[in-house]
Protein backbone atom coordinates (compact mmCIF):
# COMPACT_ATOMS: atom_id res chain seq x y z
CA UNK A 1 0.00 0.00 0.00
CA UNK A 2 1.28 3.43 -0.98
CA UNK A 3 1.43 5.78 2.46
CA UNK A 4 3.24 9.17 2.28
CA UNK A 5 4.56 8.95 5.19
CA UNK A 6 7.02 6.23 4.65
CA UNK A 7 8.86 7.84 1.37
CA UNK A 8 9.38 11.34 2.68
CA UNK A 9 12.61 11.48 3.93
CA UNK A 10 13.38 11.96 8.12
CA UNK A 11 15.39 14.82 7.14
CA UNK A 12 12.39 16.47 5.65
CA UNK A 13 9.87 15.15 8.34
CA UNK A 14 11.68 17.24 10.98
CA UNK A 15 12.39 20.08 9.21
CA UNK A 16 11.24 23.26 10.21
CA UNK A 17 10.46 25.47 7.11
CA UNK A 18 11.97 29.01 6.62
CA UNK A 19 9.21 31.33 7.88
CA UNK A 20 9.92 34.38 5.79
CA UNK A 21 8.56 38.02 6.81
CA UNK A 22 5.69 37.40 4.34
CA UNK A 23 4.54 34.44 5.53
CA UNK A 24 4.22 35.59 8.71
CA UNK A 25 1.85 38.47 8.71
CA UNK A 26 -1.08 37.99 7.23
CA UNK A 27 -3.46 41.14 7.35
CA UNK A 28 -4.44 45.02 5.84
CA UNK A 29 -1.22 47.48 6.57
CA UNK A 30 0.21 50.16 4.84
CA UNK A 31 3.73 50.54 5.95
CA UNK A 32 5.47 47.65 5.86
CA UNK A 33 9.01 47.51 7.44
CA UNK A 34 9.76 43.98 8.20
CA UNK A 35 11.32 42.72 5.46
CA UNK A 36 13.84 45.02 5.17
CA UNK A 37 13.40 45.83 1.31
CA UNK A 38 14.23 48.87 -0.02
CA UNK A 39 11.55 51.77 1.20
CA UNK A 40 11.72 53.70 -1.82
CA UNK A 41 11.59 51.39 -4.37
CA UNK A 42 13.69 51.04 -7.89
CA UNK A 43 14.08 53.08 -10.85
CA UNK A 44 12.47 49.79 -13.25
CA UNK A 45 9.12 49.57 -11.79
CA UNK A 46 6.91 48.08 -8.65
CA UNK A 47 9.72 45.61 -7.96
CA UNK A 48 10.95 46.41 -4.33
CA UNK A 49 8.35 44.54 -2.06
CA UNK A 50 9.24 40.37 -1.67
CA UNK A 51 6.66 38.41 -3.90
CA UNK A 52 4.25 35.99 -2.20
CA UNK A 53 6.44 32.84 -1.21
CA UNK A 54 3.17 30.76 -2.25
CA UNK A 55 2.11 32.26 -5.50
CA UNK A 56 -1.91 32.46 -4.29
CA UNK A 57 -2.67 34.92 -7.10
CA UNK A 58 -1.40 32.63 -9.76
CA UNK A 59 -2.70 29.70 -8.06
CA UNK A 60 -6.20 30.66 -8.47
CA UNK A 61 -6.04 31.25 -11.76
CA UNK A 62 -4.32 28.02 -12.43
CA UNK A 63 -6.73 26.55 -10.42
CA UNK A 64 -9.62 27.73 -12.69
CA UNK A 65 -8.33 26.69 -15.97
CA UNK A 66 -7.51 22.99 -14.53
CA UNK A 67 -9.99 22.47 -12.59
CA UNK A 68 -8.18 21.40 -9.63
CA UNK A 69 -7.74 23.28 -6.07
CA UNK A 70 -4.80 25.66 -5.21
CA UNK A 71 -3.39 23.43 -2.37
CA UNK A 72 -2.92 20.40 -5.09
CA UNK A 73 -0.28 23.12 -6.93
CA UNK A 74 3.09 23.57 -6.55
CA UNK A 75 5.04 26.25 -8.72
CA UNK A 76 8.70 25.89 -9.44
CA UNK A 77 11.42 27.95 -10.99
CA UNK A 78 10.48 25.50 -14.21
CA UNK A 79 9.59 22.12 -14.29
CA UNK A 80 13.54 21.62 -13.76
CA UNK A 81 12.91 23.14 -10.48
CA UNK A 82 10.14 20.58 -9.38
CA UNK A 83 11.93 17.93 -10.56
CA UNK A 84 14.74 18.55 -8.39
CA UNK A 85 12.64 19.54 -5.19
CA UNK A 86 10.53 15.75 -5.57
CA UNK A 87 14.25 14.18 -5.32
CA UNK A 88 15.14 16.51 -2.07
CA UNK A 89 11.63 15.31 -0.44
CA UNK A 90 11.49 11.73 -1.52
CA UNK A 91 15.73 10.49 -1.91
CA UNK A 92 17.72 9.78 0.46
CA UNK A 93 21.28 10.17 -1.45
CA UNK A 94 23.54 7.61 -1.85
CA UNK A 95 20.67 5.14 -0.75
CA UNK A 96 17.68 5.35 -2.45
CA UNK A 97 16.76 4.75 -6.46
CA UNK A 98 14.05 6.55 -9.39
CA UNK A 99 13.69 4.60 -12.54
CA UNK A 100 13.71 6.49 -15.94
CA UNK A 101 12.33 4.77 -19.60
CA UNK A 102 14.77 6.31 -22.18
CA UNK A 103 15.06 7.93 -24.87
CA UNK A 104 14.04 10.45 -22.13
CA UNK A 105 13.73 14.01 -20.89
CA UNK A 106 17.94 14.53 -19.47
CA UNK A 107 17.02 16.73 -16.52
CA UNK A 108 15.47 13.58 -14.73
CA UNK A 109 19.34 11.77 -14.74
CA UNK A 110 20.96 14.94 -14.03
CA UNK A 111 18.94 15.89 -11.40
CA UNK A 112 19.26 12.49 -9.48
CA UNK A 113 22.89 13.03 -10.31
CA UNK A 114 23.14 16.14 -8.79
CA UNK A 115 21.30 14.42 -6.11
CA UNK A 116 23.22 11.59 -5.31
CA UNK A 117 20.57 9.15 -6.05
CA UNK A 118 20.59 6.16 -8.56
CA UNK A 119 19.29 6.28 -11.83
CA UNK A 120 17.36 2.31 -12.89
CA UNK A 121 16.91 2.34 -16.66
CA UNK A 122 13.94 0.94 -18.12
CA UNK A 123 14.02 1.52 -21.67
CA UNK A 124 10.90 2.07 -23.78
CA UNK A 125 10.48 -0.97 -26.12
CA UNK A 126 10.52 -1.38 -29.95
CA UNK A 127 7.48 0.64 -30.58
CA UNK A 128 8.74 3.60 -28.00
CA UNK A 129 6.52 2.57 -25.60
CA UNK A 130 6.56 2.06 -21.75
CA UNK A 131 7.82 -1.87 -20.74
CA UNK A 132 5.76 -2.73 -17.67
CA UNK A 133 6.93 -5.78 -16.73
CA UNK A 134 10.65 -4.45 -17.02
CA UNK A 135 9.47 -1.11 -15.01
CA UNK A 136 8.15 -3.48 -12.28
CA UNK A 137 11.63 -5.57 -12.61
CA UNK A 138 13.43 -2.55 -11.56
CA UNK A 139 11.32 -1.37 -8.10
CA UNK A 140 12.73 -2.28 -5.10
CA UNK A 141 12.15 -1.39 -1.47
CA UNK A 142 14.35 2.33 -2.07
CA UNK A 143 12.38 2.60 -5.21
CA UNK A 144 10.77 6.23 -4.33
CA UNK A 145 9.99 8.06 -8.14
CA UNK A 146 9.20 6.53 -12.10
CA UNK A 147 9.39 8.94 -14.08
CA UNK A 148 7.01 9.16 -17.60
CA UNK A 149 7.44 11.76 -19.55
CA UNK A 150 4.41 11.67 -21.79
CA UNK A 151 3.78 12.82 -24.29
CA UNK A 152 8.01 11.66 -24.27
CA UNK A 153 11.08 13.97 -25.18
CA UNK A 154 12.18 12.89 -27.69
CA UNK A 155 10.15 10.29 -29.57
CA UNK A 156 6.88 12.88 -29.00
CA UNK A 157 4.85 9.92 -28.49
CA UNK A 158 2.09 9.13 -25.60
CA UNK A 159 2.80 6.57 -23.61
CA UNK A 160 0.84 3.77 -22.58
CA UNK A 161 -2.55 5.05 -20.43
CA UNK A 162 -3.03 1.54 -19.17
CA UNK A 163 0.80 0.47 -18.03
CA UNK A 164 0.96 4.22 -15.92
CA UNK A 165 -2.25 3.30 -14.41
CA UNK A 166 -1.39 -0.46 -13.21
CA UNK A 167 2.00 1.65 -12.20
CA UNK A 168 -0.05 3.83 -10.27
CA UNK A 169 -1.43 0.53 -8.54
CA UNK A 170 1.38 -1.48 -7.90
CA UNK A 171 3.93 1.16 -7.18
CA UNK A 172 4.50 2.32 -3.50
CA UNK A 173 6.61 5.58 -4.67
CA UNK A 174 5.57 8.55 -6.67
CA UNK A 175 4.95 7.76 -10.56
CA UNK A 176 6.05 11.39 -11.41
CA UNK A 177 4.01 12.35 -15.31
CA UNK A 178 5.79 15.05 -17.00
CA UNK A 179 3.14 16.49 -19.31
CA UNK A 180 5.60 19.29 -20.74
CA UNK A 181 3.48 18.59 -24.16
CA UNK A 182 0.71 17.33 -23.16
CA UNK A 183 -1.39 20.97 -24.26
CA UNK A 184 -0.45 19.57 -28.18
CA UNK A 185 -1.97 16.35 -27.47
CA UNK A 186 -5.66 16.54 -27.65
CA UNK A 187 -5.10 14.60 -24.89
CA UNK A 188 -6.54 15.11 -21.60
CA UNK A 189 -3.38 13.38 -19.46
CA UNK A 190 -3.68 12.63 -16.13
CA UNK A 191 -4.22 15.70 -14.74
CA UNK A 192 -8.16 15.01 -13.98
CA UNK A 193 -6.92 11.52 -12.40
CA UNK A 194 -4.99 13.42 -8.97
CA UNK A 195 -7.80 12.61 -7.35
CA UNK A 196 -8.16 9.68 -7.90
CA UNK A 197 -4.12 8.30 -6.97
CA UNK A 198 -2.59 9.52 -3.95
CA UNK A 199 1.08 8.62 -5.81
CA UNK A 200 0.29 10.97 -8.88
CA UNK A 201 2.23 13.88 -9.56
CA UNK A 202 2.05 15.61 -13.00
CA UNK A 203 4.30 18.05 -14.04
CA UNK A 204 3.40 20.63 -16.66
CA UNK A 205 5.01 24.00 -18.00
CA UNK A 206 4.36 27.47 -19.01
CA UNK A 207 7.76 27.09 -21.37
CA UNK A 208 6.52 25.17 -24.16
CA UNK A 209 2.32 25.63 -25.20
CA UNK A 210 1.98 28.73 -23.07
CA UNK A 211 5.41 30.32 -24.81
CA UNK A 212 6.49 31.66 -21.68
CA UNK A 213 9.97 29.83 -21.31
CA UNK A 214 12.28 33.01 -20.27
CA UNK A 215 9.67 33.51 -17.42
CA UNK A 216 10.93 29.92 -15.65
CA UNK A 217 7.28 28.54 -14.70
CA UNK A 218 7.02 24.84 -13.96
CA UNK A 219 3.78 23.76 -12.19
CA UNK A 220 3.80 19.94 -9.89
CA UNK A 221 0.07 19.22 -9.47
CA UNK A 222 -0.77 16.03 -6.80
CA UNK A 223 -2.14 15.97 -3.45
CA UNK A 224 -2.30 18.67 -1.16
CA UNK A 225 -0.19 16.15 1.37
CA UNK A 226 2.42 16.14 -1.20
CA UNK A 227 2.08 19.36 -2.77
CA UNK A 228 2.85 20.49 1.12
CA UNK A 229 6.00 18.46 1.68
CA UNK A 230 7.61 20.17 -1.38
CA UNK A 231 6.29 23.70 -0.15
CA UNK A 232 8.39 23.19 2.95
CA UNK A 233 11.52 22.50 0.76
CA UNK A 234 11.76 24.71 -2.12
CA UNK A 235 13.08 28.37 -1.42
CA UNK A 236 11.17 30.56 0.33
CA UNK A 237 10.84 33.40 -2.97
CA UNK A 238 11.13 30.82 -5.80
CA UNK A 239 8.98 32.65 -8.66
CA UNK A 240 10.06 35.69 -8.76
CA UNK A 241 7.44 38.75 -8.58
CA UNK A 242 7.56 40.04 -12.48
CA UNK A 243 6.99 35.98 -13.09
CA UNK A 244 3.79 35.66 -11.07
CA UNK A 245 2.94 39.17 -12.80
CA UNK A 246 3.37 38.13 -16.16
CA UNK A 247 1.85 34.67 -16.21
CA UNK A 248 -1.10 35.73 -14.08
CA UNK A 249 -1.87 38.01 -17.11
CA UNK A 250 -1.03 35.22 -19.80
CA UNK A 251 -3.66 33.28 -17.86
CA UNK A 252 -6.22 35.60 -18.51
CA UNK A 253 -6.14 35.17 -22.60
CA UNK A 254 -6.28 31.37 -23.05
CA UNK A 255 -7.77 31.95 -25.86
CA UNK A 256 -4.84 33.17 -27.37
CA UNK A 257 -2.72 30.75 -26.00
CA UNK A 258 -4.99 27.78 -27.62
CA UNK A 259 -5.09 29.52 -31.43
CA UNK A 260 -1.29 29.47 -31.11
CA UNK A 261 -1.29 25.42 -30.06
CA UNK A 262 -4.01 25.29 -33.10
CA UNK A 263 -1.22 26.77 -35.92
CA UNK A 264 1.26 24.60 -34.46
CA UNK A 265 -0.49 21.45 -34.56
CA UNK A 266 -1.41 22.48 -37.89
CA UNK A 267 2.43 22.99 -38.49
CA UNK A 268 3.55 19.85 -37.22
CA UNK A 269 1.34 17.58 -39.48
CA UNK A 270 2.48 19.86 -42.42
CA UNK A 271 5.98 19.88 -41.99
CA UNK A 272 6.06 16.02 -40.95
CA UNK A 273 3.94 15.72 -44.52
CA UNK A 274 6.81 17.41 -46.34
CA UNK A 275 9.28 15.73 -44.35
CA UNK A 276 7.77 12.03 -45.63
CA UNK A 277 8.34 13.80 -49.24
CA UNK A 278 12.61 13.92 -48.58
CA UNK A 279 15.05 11.58 -49.39
CA UNK A 280 17.42 12.37 -47.01
CA UNK A 281 14.77 11.50 -44.26
CA UNK A 282 14.12 7.14 -43.21
CA UNK A 283 11.49 7.56 -40.70
CA UNK A 284 9.02 10.20 -38.91
CA UNK A 285 8.05 9.24 -35.59
CA UNK A 286 4.12 10.27 -35.49
CA UNK A 287 4.21 13.18 -32.97
CA UNK A 288 1.99 14.46 -29.98
CA UNK A 289 4.12 16.96 -29.29
CA UNK A 290 5.23 20.58 -30.96
CA UNK A 291 8.01 18.66 -32.14
CA UNK A 292 9.45 15.55 -34.82
CA UNK A 293 11.73 12.62 -34.29
CA UNK A 294 13.01 11.90 -37.70
CA UNK A 295 15.60 9.52 -38.69
CA UNK A 296 17.87 10.85 -41.51
CA UNK A 297 20.02 9.01 -44.09
CA UNK A 298 23.31 10.25 -42.99
CA UNK A 299 25.08 11.44 -39.55
CA UNK A 300 25.76 15.51 -40.68
CA UNK A 301 22.89 16.61 -41.69
CA UNK A 302 23.09 18.63 -38.21
CA UNK A 303 26.16 20.17 -39.12
CA UNK A 304 24.45 21.00 -42.90
CA UNK A 305 21.97 22.62 -41.71
CA UNK A 306 23.70 24.21 -38.96
CA UNK A 307 25.78 25.88 -41.94
CA UNK A 308 22.55 26.93 -43.40
CA UNK A 309 21.55 28.42 -40.20
CA UNK A 310 18.82 25.72 -38.93
CA UNK A 311 19.76 24.30 -35.73
CA UNK A 312 18.11 21.03 -34.54
CA UNK A 313 18.87 18.71 -31.69
CA UNK A 314 20.91 15.70 -32.83
CA UNK A 315 19.29 13.22 -30.71
CA UNK A 316 21.44 10.16 -32.74
CA UNK A 317 23.45 9.48 -29.19
CA UNK A 318 20.33 8.53 -27.15
CA UNK A 319 18.29 6.17 -29.95
CA UNK A 320 19.44 2.40 -30.62
CA UNK A 321 21.46 2.56 -34.00
CA UNK A 322 20.87 5.30 -37.33
CA UNK A 323 20.84 8.95 -37.51
CA UNK A 324 18.41 10.84 -35.64
CA UNK A 325 17.22 14.44 -35.32
CA UNK A 326 14.35 16.18 -33.23
CA UNK A 327 13.17 19.10 -35.15
CA UNK A 328 11.04 21.55 -33.26
CA UNK A 329 8.32 23.00 -35.36
CA UNK A 330 8.56 26.28 -36.21
CA UNK A 331 7.06 29.52 -37.77
CA UNK A 332 4.96 28.60 -40.65
CA UNK A 333 7.86 30.55 -42.68
CA UNK A 334 10.99 28.52 -40.70
CA UNK A 335 9.32 25.06 -41.33
CA UNK A 336 9.35 25.87 -45.38
CA UNK A 337 12.82 27.20 -44.95
CA UNK A 338 13.77 23.95 -43.17
CA UNK A 339 12.25 21.90 -46.09
CA UNK A 340 14.22 24.25 -48.87
CA UNK A 341 17.45 23.47 -46.89
CA UNK A 342 16.80 19.50 -46.81
CA UNK A 343 15.61 19.52 -50.51
CA UNK A 344 19.30 21.66 -51.32
CA UNK A 345 20.94 18.80 -49.01
CA UNK A 346 19.54 16.48 -50.64
CA UNK A 347 20.65 17.62 -54.71
CA UNK A 348 24.24 18.30 -52.92
CA UNK A 349 24.96 14.41 -53.22
C1 LIG B 1 10.85 21.37 -21.98
C2 LIG B 1 10.57 20.33 -20.98
C3 LIG B 1 10.28 20.66 -19.66
C4 LIG B 1 10.18 22.09 -19.26
O1 LIG B 1 11.07 22.47 -18.35
P1 LIG B 1 10.97 23.94 -17.75
O2 LIG B 1 12.01 23.87 -16.68
O3 LIG B 1 9.58 24.10 -17.20
O4 LIG B 1 11.28 24.90 -18.83
C5 LIG B 1 9.95 19.66 -18.77
N1 LIG B 1 9.93 18.37 -19.15
C6 LIG B 1 10.19 18.03 -20.41
C7 LIG B 1 10.08 16.62 -20.80
C8 LIG B 1 10.54 18.98 -21.35
O5 LIG B 1 10.82 18.60 -22.60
Amino acid sequence: MFNLENIIRENIKSLKPYSSARDEFHGEAGIFLDANENSLGSSVGNYHRYPDPMQLSVKQKIADIKSVTTPQIFLGNGSDECIDILFRCFCRPGRQNVIICPPTYGMYEVSAGINDVEVRRAPLNASLDLEIELIKSKVDADTRLIFICSPNNPTGNILNREVISELLQSFNGLVVVDEAYIDFAGDEGWLPSINNYPNLVVLQTFSKAWGLAALRMGMAFASPEIIQVMNKVKPPYNINGASQEIVSKALKDQAAVNERIDILCIERERLAASLAQLEVIEAICPSAANFLLVEVNEGDIYSKLVAHGIVARDRTSVMNGGYWLRITVGAPQENDRLIEVLQKIKNQH
